[in-house]
Order: C-alpha cells, then sequence, then structure tokens
C-alpha cells in the first residue's frame, strides 16, 4: 500500500505521516515512512541544491529537473524495493508537488510535466493522496526560516494550493482532501478511516 501526503507549507504533513507510521507500526504493519525531496543520498543533494537560498535564481525547467533526479531516484531505490517487501510506504510529498509547485507554481505546462513525471516514477501512483489543505497565509505564518520556495509571494502558494485541490478533485477516489485547520487528532482519525480498508485488500 502506498500512501502520499501532499498540500502547502505549514499544513502538518511531517506530523500526520508520523501518526499515521506509529499507528500502522503498532498495528503490527512493515512501514517506510520517507519523504520528497531529499530522502536518498542523491535526493539529498537535489534538496540543498534546490532549496539553499545561497543557489539564487534558477531556471524553471532545471529546477523542475532536480525535483525529478530525486523523485526517480526516490522511487526506484527506496519506494519501489519497500512496496515489494510488501511494506506500507507512506511519504511526505509525491508526483503532486511537483505538478502543485513546478506546474502551477512556475507556471510550466501541467500536462507536460506529467508526462515526464509519470515516465520518472514509471507510473507509479499512490493509492491514496492526503491532501491537508490550508489557507497559504496561515502555513507560512509558521515558519521563520524560510527556504527558496517559502519565501515565493503568496500568490505562488495560492495557485499551488488550488492546484492540488484540482489534482484531487480529478480523481476524488484516491484522494483524501482534509482541513488543516482542525485538531491534530481528529485529522488523524480522519486519515485512518481512509487508509484502514486498504490494508485488507
Ligand atoms: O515538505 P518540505 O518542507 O520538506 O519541502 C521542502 C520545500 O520544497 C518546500 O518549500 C516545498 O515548497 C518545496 N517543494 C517544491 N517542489 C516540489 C517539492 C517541494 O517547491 N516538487
Amino acid at each position: 500500500v502506498f500512501v502520499c501526503f501532499e498540500g502547502g507549507e505549514g499544513g502538518g504533513k511531517s506530523t500526520q505521516s508520523r501518526l499515521l507510521h506509529d499507528r500502522l507500526v503498532a498495528a503490527g504493519f512493515a512501514v517506510r515512512l520517507t519523504h520528497e525531496p531529499g530522502d536518498t543520498p542523491v535526493g539529498k543533494e537535489m534538496r540543498r541544491i534546490v532549496l539553499s537560498p545561497e543557489t539564487g535564481e534558477l531556471a524553471h525547467k532545471t529546477e523542475f529537473l532536480l525535483y525529478l533526479a530525486d523523485k526517480s531516484e526516490h522511487v526506484e531505490t527506496l519506494v519501489r524495493p519497500a512496496l515489494g517487501r510488501g511494506e506500507v510506504v507512506i511519504t511526505d510529498r509525491y508526483v503532486d508537488s511537483t505538478l502543485a509547485y513546478q506546474g502551477a507554481g512556475r507556471a510550466l505546462d501541467r500536462d507536460e510535466l506529467e508526462d515526464v513525471s509519470r515516465w520518472a516514477t514509471g507510473d507509479l501512483r499512490p493509492h491514496l493522496t492526503v491532501v491537508l489543505d490550508l489557507e497559504p497565509s496561515a502555513g507560512l505564518a509558521r515558519f521563520e526560516g524560510r527556504d527558496r520556495i517559502e519565501g515565493e509571494g503568496l500568490e505562488f502558494h495560492q495557485r499551488v494550493r488550488q492546484s492540488f485541490l484540482d489534482l484531487a478533485s480529478r480523481n476524488p477516489g484516491h484522494y483524501a482532501v482534509l482541513d488543516a485547520r482542525a485538531p491534530i487528532d481528529e485529522i488523524a482519525v480522519q486519515i485512518w478511516e481512509r487508509v484502514e480498508p486498504l490494508l485488507v485488500q
């Protein structure tokens, strides 16, 4: 089973992915909790380049390809092998982040990005994508130190948010769009209600 967490900044993706991980482990499942960008040795380098304020301006296509290199490495060396061993894989960000940030955010053609992303991941799709939806001004307020992307303007983050919602509405059976302002344990219950049925297949 492959579950992704998506959404803008400050929506609690890492908290909720950790809670889901812990609950699955307690229930006896083998679970791999991972994230993009940066959970492989090459990915860490990509993450450093794309997020460091010292990098300065990057051509939008260069930025996209760096994220994609991280993703391809992540899927080939970590996600697929874990799924092959029968583990539940939970990832904090995946293809939708690329479509939202580099597509809607950077105004690259989303269909083209989608084609290349599907190629880079061998079209590995999650069984469920949890979108933790939050008004960007509220999410960004949770950060003090800003990376290259968090420092983008509010309009950028509003396009990103809308893109996550559009992607979810295209395929509602594979998405759970949750209000990230709800209490943490309430959100965790809503996530569990969507994940549990996947485990008994
Ligand atoms: O989720 P996390 O905080 O690790 O993401 C790191 C940064 O990478 C965030 O600022 C996020 O906006 C950015 N990002 C991006 N494009 C992606 C994935 C992440 O701009 N495809």
